[in-house]
């Protein structure tokens, strides 16, 4: 805020009582629920230079939430098309040299398991 317009716009706003319908907060909780199982990665990669099979594991992690999100594998689809087996979740040796470094305190290898399991689950759907 940086003018009284603002301030007064700010105030009007926040001190009208409308609350949230049932369907609005029953939106809010499913958004909140998807952000809370979302896994903390912030793409830094020092994790990446401990991985033996080279794998881009933000990139994999992203794709991990990204199918948690949307609870869909289409959107993976074209990406995953596109990867080697090398590359991966099920190349992981679940050695968890790379979650040493990682300051998130990331689990992962239990990540790239469950990013695999999904991955099969969805394969055979
Ligand atoms: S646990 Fe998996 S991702 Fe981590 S360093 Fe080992 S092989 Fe690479
Ligand atoms: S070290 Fe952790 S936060 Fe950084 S890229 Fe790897 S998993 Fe993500």
């Amino acid at each position: 805020m940086t003018a009284m317009e603002q301030m007064e716009e700010n105030l009007q706003i926040f001190s009208q009582n409308n609350p949230l319908t049932d369907d609005e907060k029953a939106m809010l909780d499913k958004v909140v629920q998807s952000m809370a199982d979302l896994v903390p990665c912030t793409a830094c990669r020092y994790c990446c230079e401990a991985c033996p099979q080279e794998l881009d594991i933000p990139k994999l992690i992203s794709m991990y939430n990204e199918l948690n999100y949307s609870k869909k594998i289409g959107v993976l689809d074209f990406t995953l098309r596109a990867m080697d087996e090398k590359e991966m979740p099920s190349a992981c040796l679940g050695c968890g040299a790379c979650q040493k470094l990682c300051p998130q305190n990331i689990a992962i290898p239990d990540v790239l398991a469950k990013f695999d399991k999904a991955l099969q689950e969805a394969k055979t759907q």
